[in-house]
């Protein structure tokens, strides 16, 4: 028999209506056995999300303050599911167990997870499913780190016998029964991890849009819906940003290459964003999938004579970033330069030492910093493979007159990257966008 995950989040389970709406998803294929769950989310614009009224309840308790207001809202959340479905079960001894957690010591991720798991109950006791705590079966280590290899091997043994269950996102403990929780977004990755324990055949991400849109729908007006990506594409574009499916959640189904698909709670009839190594026979891609970037990138240039011949430059320098545990984005080495992206808000703390490290090792004819850049990718793992689209992205952010300060194209060709300036990136998005619709509508095989 088939087997789905299917994954809901936090505004598809927000309120009673949006409780009825994934019941009806679920029924619709009785392949949805596996289903896992977020916290409440916003049902309207200016709502607060359950995840953030815990996260408020733990601040006021932890700095001795009433937090007896906003676990009060967070109670009214649920009790009003539980009154709107005629759910035949009471929260009360739980919220009592929190209050008790709150007024001593209280714990953070215990706090913050208990969206998730109250959800998750509820959502169980409406489907007539299993629920399954995440604390007995998603691992985690002493510092706090997810452990994928034990997750796997636990929650596989958890969830193969059981017929259908409901399984809380977002967390799970360590050898000691300590919670973690995971960053936010992380039931994604939950749902991804379900899946790959089971080998599901599917993994359903079921959100409030209708799969991953082509462009940021606030600075393009209504860009395309992307059909097919791959999970290279995909990651690439959570990482510039597109902020569709948490980033970790790839890693676990592409391992065993089980397709993704994102799809609307509020319209189950769309096709959503179907994420895949292969495509299904006959079906068909857009060679460009999309546009996204980043804003907040500094770029550090070290040039000095013949440092093409002196090997060990660049290592020397990356070993400065390391020591600093200094993430970079992008190292881009040419005839006696290095050109370093880093993020602003990363570089910042240790900016002045940094560089005053890299005059006294390196002695550098020429250390410049160009600061308040945004990075920018095209991607699709086969039209960028022709110089044509690069041609295109470079020739209509000159028609629009934005620089351009690096721009890179590893030898993956996944991706073009293009650097410019923050205050020119709306501009250079939609120039960009523009200038690849045209190849994102020619679909090919
Ligand atoms: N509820 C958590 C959040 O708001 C986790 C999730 O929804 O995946 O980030």
């Amino acid at each position: 028999m088939r087997t789905v995950v299917a994954k809901f989040g936090g505004t598809s389970l927000a309120g009673a209506e949006q409780f009825r709406r994934v019941r009806d998803i679920v029924q619709a294929n009785p392949a949805r056995r596996l289903i896992v769950a977020s916290a409440p989310g916003k049902r309207y614009e200016e709502d607060t999300k359950v995840t953030d009224l815990l996260l408020d309840c733990y601040t006021r308790a932890a700095a001795g303050r009433d937090f007896g207001a906003c676990l009060h809202a967070v109670r009214e959340r649920f009790d009003e599911i539980i009154a709107d479905l005629g759910l035949d079960c009471s929260l009360e001894q739980e919220f009592e167990v929190l209050r008790r957690h709150l007024s001593n010591d209280p714990q953070k991720d215990y706090v913050v997870s208990r969206g998730e798991y109250l959800n998750s109950r509820l959502l169980a006791a409406w489907l007539g499913f299993t629920f399954v705590d995440p604390e007995w079966c998603v691992c985690f280590d002493e510092k706090g780190h997810l452990d994928g290899a034990m997750t796997l091997r636990t929650l596989g043994a958890a969830l193969r016998p059981l017929q259908n269950a409901v399984i809380a996102g977002f967390y799970g403990a360590d050898m000691e029964g300590r919670i973690h929780t995971m960053t936010r977004g992380g039931s994604d990755v939950t749902g991804s991890l379900v899946a790959s324990a089971i080998h599901a055949d599917l993994y359903e991400n079921w959100t409030d849009v209708s799969g991953l849109l082509a462009a940021d729908p606030h600075i393009v007006p209504n860009p395309r819906t992307v059909k097919y990506v791959s999970y290279r594409e995909l990651r690439t574009l959570s990482y510039m940003g597109a902020s569709v499916l948490h980033t970790d959640a790839v890693l676990p189904v592409s391992d065993l290459d089980i397709p993704l698909n994102i799809r609307n709670t509020g319209r189950p009839e769309d096709p959503g964003t179907t994420i895949v190594r292969k495509l299904p026979e006959g079906e068909t891609k857009y060679p460009i999938v999309g546009v996204a970037g980043r804003k907040g990138m500094s770029v550090i240039q070290v040039e000095k004579v013949m440092v093409s011949d002196e090997s060990g430059f660049t290592a020397v320098m990356l070993d400065m970033l390391k020591n600093r545990r200094l993430p970079f984005e992008q190292c881009l080495t040419g005839i006696d330069t290095v050109t370093l992206v880093i993020r602003s808000d990363l570089l910042a703390p240790c900016k002045e030492e940094l560089f005053a490290e890299i005059r006294e090792k390196l002695n550098p004819d020429y250390l410049g910093l160009t600061e308040h850049l945004s990075m920018i990718a095209v991607i699709g793992e086969r039209d960028t493979e022709s110089s044509d689209a690069n041609v295109q992205v470079l020739q209509a952010l000159a028609r629009s007159r934005i620089p351009i300060n690096t721009a890179n194209q590893g030898a993956g060709k996944l991706n073009l990257l293009v650097g410019v300036p923050e205050d020119r990136y709306e501009d250079a998005i939609r120039a960009i966008y523009a200038a690849i619709d045209d190849s994102m509508q020619n679909e090919r095989s």
